[in-house]
């Protein structure tokens, strides 16, 4: 097995000191446990800069898709109206999961390159005032495009509506005040910033945004207010948790704490992001995205050259100790490089000598 290095947006490289977490087997219904989880989500709180009375966080089984399908489906409900703004892959996910619960929706396109225009959304909502939720990616991992989450806030919630978003790759990386941006629903998960690893997706939520979810839920598992008040009792999940990855992430928002928090992690993703860049165009790659470029991952035109080709690059830099990713976007060929998780610039010195050997040869 070669061990390699992951450059993608998670599941990403974690420490040994989480990795050593999951050498225990941990009991279900201990109270030393349910701690944990209790612990885990106040902790999550902190970070949002939310406050205990106005929200709560819900541990949810189960990859980010599962966290995302969860609030769409049980705040939304069978009454609501669900306005999804989309630039790339997760957004359009976001369509699907409506499509398949049978929820009203409508979808606004965004070109993959660009922000989702407030004015566009703020227009929308007026025009329809079936609409009860608004929905986008703040990180849309698909380009690495960072949108504007704090301008669609104030068009949503300055019209009464109902604020979710998934933060899946930038929550822990990017700093979020939800309390500043009214938020009512915040999805992550375990494998992203706060470099845990996969296993379950958690949810930031408004009080009173999830009590009306009560009931709404088409799905028994991902019912967000039964899960909500399973673990709200005593810390104990509804249906058998992911223990090893629990006490990994309990571990890994201890190492986030101890690197100084979400800016300073912000401070090294950046650094990372800012020197691949960089280096990068010193070789000759150019950015997919112009503008909006968010420190998390970064799109990559292949090299215009007829011999190019992808999955020998991949192979030659695999062989070298790092694993880059394949593009998403459907308008361009390219690649994806990630640059969180474990990850220091040292690594990014590494991988563009690596490639400049790769162009070499
Ligand atoms: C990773 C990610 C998800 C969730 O994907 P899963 O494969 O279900 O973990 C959702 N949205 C965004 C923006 C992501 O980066």
């Amino acid at each position: 097995m070669i061990n390699y290095k992951l450059l993608t947006p998670g599941p990403l490289t974690t420490t040994e000191t989480v990795k050593q977490e999951m050498l225990v087997d941990h009991c279900t219904w201990d109270n030393d446990y349910k701690q944990i989880t209790q612990n885990i989500r106040r902790e999550l709180l902190r970070i949002a800069h939310v406050s205990e009375d106005e929200y709560t966080a819900v541990l949810m089984q189960g990859s980010g898709t599962f966290g995302v399908e969860s609030v769409l489906t049980s705040a939304v409900g069978r009454n609501g109206k669900l306005l999804i703004a989309a630039n790339g892959a997760y957004g359009e996910r976001m369509e699907e999961i409506a499509k398949h619960a049978g929820l009203s929706y409508k979808i606004l396109h965004f070109p993959y390159n660009e922000i989702p225009d407030a004015a566009v959304i703020a227009e929308e909502i007026e025009t329809d005032p079936d609409i009860t939720h608004v929905s986008m990616v703040h990180c849309e991992t698909t380009s690495g495009i960072l949108n504007d989450i704090a301008s669609v806030a104030g068009a949503v919630k300055g019209r009464g509506r109902t604020f979710i978003v998934d933060a899946m790759s930038s929550f822990g990386g990017v700093e979020i005040d939800m309390t500043a941006l009214g938020i009512d629903f915040l999805i992550s998960s375990a494998n992203k910033c706060i470099q845990g690893v996969p296993g379950f997706s958690f949810i930031l939520c408004r009080r009173n945004e999830l009590a009306k979810c009560e009931g709404n839920a088409v799905s028994l598992s991902l019912d967000l207010y039964d899960q909500w008040k399973g673990m709200e009792m005593d810390g104990k999940w509804r249906f058998t948790s992911p223990t090893h990855v629990v006490l990994a992430f309990a571990k890994a928002l201890s190492e986030l704490e101890a690197e100084g928090g979400v800016p300073e992690r912000f401070a090294r993703y950046s650094e990372n992001n800012h020197l691949l860049i960089e280096k990068m165009r010193n070789l000759g790659f150019q950015t997919y995205l112009d503008n909006n470029q968010s420190p998390i991952i970064t799109t990559f035109l292949y090299p215009d050259r007829a011999d190019f080709s992808f999955e020998e690059m991949y192979s030659f830099i695999k062989e070298r100790g790092y694993a880059i990713y394949p593009g998403k976007v459907t308008d361009a060929d390219v690649f994806r490089i990630g640059n969180i998780g474990e990850i220091y610039p040292e690594d990014i010195e590494k991988l563009c000598g690596i490639f400049a050997e790769f162009l070499a040869k």
